[in-house]
């Protein structure tokens, strides 16, 4: 059995205007994709998988057009030299947007289709937070999505999608794909699998997945930052019984639909001046203040200092905010000494528009030994505050991640971090965790972001309207 693996993952919000390159992703090409951890789990199922390319990149802007394009060249001329192939295996997220081009996974994967042929057998795995289109359904045979958020189902999900098509190849059963869009489209934070309703939404699946006819029962929150037709929530099945597989479709949507109302945040909100006010207020620490409209694993820029102003303007003690990417004012302090005390400007480095940067005397405490450039992060102080300067856009949701720049967040009486739910790390130690519904990019208020290109009427935006759900078979699946 010969199967090819590849792909393309990453999250973009439309919002954001710095655009990904080819610098910004981790690529994995030939024995490197095969022999990487991440990929690692593929020798437990039977078959050849031959690599092709897997680039992906935290999330972010658009995909520069010209690296997308290098990429699908390359991936296409990787598949044509593996012909013939029996299976495909695609590991991607679902949230790419490429300048000027919508529905760019369609892209991807129908093109890909059209290398490998009508009797070749494809099988894609998704994050969550993807959105779909019948184009990526018509161009597939088999669907699996993280039931997870935060994703702690990454490799389930992987070997779910692998295991459906090595049993298909060895089997010769060839499954049936159909989906039932939702008209509902809320932030990841809203959403979260840790909290209800979306905790017994998720619970439904393994009882879905353990029906006769049925292989994978997917459930799709959607991305809300992507300002385009296809971004809604959706239901997704993979399985041989098509009557079963279209009224569990239903009855999942319908079941997400008659929620909606009820998706709240996980943890306390407010804005970011009353956060940061009851942050200085609190008497338990550490607070962990997250800074959702800037949070560049959700697609945000990364590089704001509102919060950091603010906390200034306030007089906040103990606090550790990591981090802000500004690589000019990281190297300023690289090139001035460790104790130095100099003028920096800080933040809107990147997105020069969306916000302003704060100006003042900064004290280099600490600057990260590192090889590699784009690893490199310093930390300043100013009044009470440890400040992370990173050379990129990251994010700071391991302990260890703290602990190497010589942090001890355990101390601090405030951490601040630019996220929305909190990682599985940082969530155990926040006393208590308060979510800024800060400005950014990924504004969590998506109610206040321009709509020009979402599909009307879709919850949030539009409130009052009827849904029915109904469901659509992938044209690979007809007659089966
Ligand atoms: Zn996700």
């Amino acid at each position: 059995m010969r199967i090819a693996v590849g792909g393309i993952h990453i999250e973009c919000s439309t919002y954001n205007p710095v655009l990904n390159e080819e610098k910004d992703f981790r690529v994995l090409r030939g024995a490197e994709l095969t022999t990487s951890p991440y990929f690692a789990f593929l020798k437990d199922y039977d078959g050849e998988f031959l690599p092709t390319i897997h680039a992906r990149a935290i999330a972010g802007g658009p995909v520069a057009r010209h690296t997308y394009e290098a990429f699908k060249a390359e991936f296409l001329e990787g598949l044509k030299a593996l012909l013939p192939l029996d299976g495909l295996y695609l590991a991607m997220h679902g949230a790419m947007y490429v300048e000027g081009m919508e529905d760019a996974e369609g892209d991807w994967i129908s093109a890909a289709r059209a290398v490998v042929g009508e009797d070749c057998t494809v099988s894609a795995s998704y994050d969550l937070h993807g959105n779909v289109t019948q184009r990526i359904i018509d161009a597939l045979d088999m669907y699996s999505t993280y039931r997870t958020a935060p994703h702690i189902d990454v490799e389930e999900t992987m070997r779910r999608a692998v295991k459906m098509l090595t049993e298909s190849l060895k089997t010769g059963v060839k499954p049936i794909l159909l989906w039932a869009p939702i008209p509902v489209v809320l932030p990841g934070e809203r959403t979260s699998t840790v909290d209800e309703p979306a905790k017994s939404l998720y619970d439904m699946l393994p009882g879905i997945d353990a029906l006769d006819g049925v292989w994978d029962a997917s459930l799709m929150v959607g991305y809300v930052w992507a300002d385009e037709p296809r971004a809604t929530a959706a239901a997704i099945m993979t399985g041989t019984d098509r009557a079963v597989l279209e009224r569990e479709a239903k009855r999942l949507a319908q079941a997400y639909w008659d929620v909606r109302k009820d998706f709240v945040f996980g943890s306390e909100t407010g804005s970011l001046e009353e956060c940061v006010a009851k942050a200085i207020a609190s008497t338990t620490a550490p607070v962990v203040l997250a800074e959702s409209g800037d949070n560049p694993t959700g697609g945000g820029v990364g590089d704001r200092a509102d919060v950091l102003a603010e906390l200034i303007a306030k007089g906040a003690q103990g606090v550790i905010f990591a981090g802000i990417a500004d690589k000019a004012a990281m190297e300023a302090c690289y090139a001035a000494s460790l104790g130095a005390t100099i003028d920096l400007s800080v933040g809107a480095s990147l997105d020069t528009k969306g916000s302003k940067p704060v100006k003042g005397n900064f004290t280099v405490k600490y600057l990260l030994d590192t090889t590699e450039a784009s690893d490199r992060q310093a930390v300043v102080s100013i009044g009470g505050i440890d400040l992370v300067l990173s050379a990129k856009r990251r994010p700071y949701h391991n302990i260890a991640d703290f602990t190497r720049l010589g942090l001890d967040p355990l101390k601090a009486k405030i951490i601040v971090v630019k996220s929305g739910y909190l990682s599985p790390e940082l969530a155990p130690i926040a006393n208590p965790n308060l979510m800024a519904l800060s400005p950014g990019v990924v504004d969590q208020f998506v109610e206040r972001l321009p709509r020009l290109r979402k599909t009307k009427p879709t919850y949030p935006f539009d409130k009052d309207f009827d849904f029915t759900p109904e469901t659509a078979i992938s044209a690979r699946a007809i007659g089966r």
